[in-house]
């Protein structure tokens, strides 16, 4: 079963991020609404998700076992779907990330 293009599995990896981060309930319910509204709206390839995934995979600042940015936190295979450009890509100007 898939919700938005992603496994239900990928739902359970966000909620282990989340709870990694130690997100407050406030900040939760506000990343949760904007995302879902980023996953609405937002209209990109998902050939273009998966390389910014694959960007990610490469990345030193991708955390393995929670599947973070270490720049922002976020967790990568949904902010490769809904964010325009990576923190790291602004953190060094470009030359970095996505
Ligand atoms: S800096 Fe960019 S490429 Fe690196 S892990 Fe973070 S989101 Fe991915």
């Amino acid at each position: 079963m898939k919700l938005f293009g992603y496994r239900v599995s990928r739902f359970k990896e966000f909620w282990r991020a989340v709870k990694y981060a130690d997100m407050s309930l406030w900040g939760f319910l506000s990343l949760a609404t904007w995302s879902l509204y980023r996953l609405m709206t937002y209209k990109i390839r998902p050939i273009a998700v998966k390389g910014r995934y694959r960007v990610c995979l490469e990345c030193r600042a991708f955390a393995e076992n929670t599947k973070t940015c270490g720049f922002c936190g976020c967790y990568t295979p949904f902010k490769a779907r809904v964010k325009k450009h990576c923190a790291g890509y602004y953190e060094m100007e470009g030359k970095w990330g996505w």
